[in-house]
């Protein structure tokens, strides 16, 4: 008999990515706070956090930010009649977050595994994120066939954290050549070069990035702004990378600038997806050149 996952969070990814497991014959409870009306079809639903705690052997989370995945980590903890051995969190929450929640779980005695994600919510459907877990080797070889059901697992290291450590560098990079591929498209069209003529060069050249070879040619060369990621939700990333970084003593001279570009889009878009970086762009920021 497969396991009972437990999902908690079908939100925009978590809906995708558990879809992928019942589909795979896996008993599946989910819980929301806030609605369940996107759970996949053939899921059960529980009616709180520590509800489903009783039911189910492993749990995956997929919530918005580190506060949340520990209070929900205390949550589980203290739940009684607790069946759950594991807890996947698949959330981006920061290196101090997912520490914190290891230490919760692991004093009731629950391995907690790190395990954010990579590739939107196009990847999320289609299972093909890149999924960064870092846990024990031998947890990680044990979960390893159940994530793969929902992208590529690649293994980080031991620690809680580590996981964190990756998916923040990856979208203070990710942040960056969105931001910067703006100004330079800005730059060439005005210019009077066609944009799909600037991304064919560019992305058999050197400046190619996955703002050239995906968001502007699937979506911005369209009109289309619809990554599925807010401009919110990525500068929470990038905020916890900055913070990090500068725990960490790493010079943070771009990441306060990228930072800083981010802060004035969402200020300028409240709820704009990541996309719209493009027309505020155009529009001319703060910082008009000298
Ligand atoms: P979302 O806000 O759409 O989904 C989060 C869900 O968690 C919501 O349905 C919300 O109601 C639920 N929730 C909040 N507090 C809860 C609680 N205490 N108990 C139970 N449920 C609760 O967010 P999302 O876009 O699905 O992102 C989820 C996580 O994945 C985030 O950490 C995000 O940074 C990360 N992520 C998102 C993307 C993306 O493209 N959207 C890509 C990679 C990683």
């Amino acid at each position: 008999m497969k396991e009972t996952i437990g999902w908690i969070g079908v939100g925009s990814m978590g809906h995708r990515m558990s879809r992928h497991l019942v589909e795979a014959g896996y008993p599946v409870v989910v819980a929301d706070a806030v609605s369940t009306e996107r759970a996949p079809p053939g899921t059960t639903v529980a009616k709180s956090n520590a509800a489903l705690a009783k039911q189910a052997d492993i749990i995956i989370l997929s919530l918005p930010d580190g506060k949340i995945s520990q209070a929900v980590a205390k949550e589980i903890a203290a739940a009684s009649q607790r069946r759950v051995k594991t807890v996947i969190d698949t959330s981006t929450i920061g290196i101090e977050a997912a520490q914190a929640a290891a230490a919760t779980l692991s004093a009731a005695g629950i391995d907690f595994i790190d395990a954010p994600v990579s590739g939107g919510t196009a990847g999320a459907d289609k299972a093909t994120l890149a999924i960064m877990l870092a846990c024990p080797a031998e947890q990680y070889e044990r979960v390893k066939p159940l994530m793969s059901l929902m992208g590529k697992p690649f293994f980080v290291g031991p620690k809680a954290g580590q996981g964190q450590a990756v998916k923040l560098l990856n979208n203070f990079l990710s942040a960056t050549a969105l931001a910067a591929t703006s100004e330079a498209i800005a730059f060439g069209t005005r210019q009077g070069i066609e944009m799909k003529t600037i991304l064919d060069i560019v992305n058999a050249s050197t400046g190619r990035n996955s703002a050239t070879d995906d968001k502007f040619p699937r979506r911005i060369m369209h009109g289309k702004f619809d990554a599925g990621f807010t401009a919110k939700l990525q500068l929470k990333d990038i905020r916890l990378y900055l913070d990090n970084a500068r725990a960490a003593g790493i010079t943070d001279e771009i990441a306060s600038v990228v930072v800083d570009v981010w802060e004035q889009m969402d200020a300028d878009l409240p709820g704009a997806d990541i996309t719209e970086m493009y027309p505020f762009t155009q529009k001319g920021r703060r910082r008009k050149p000298a």
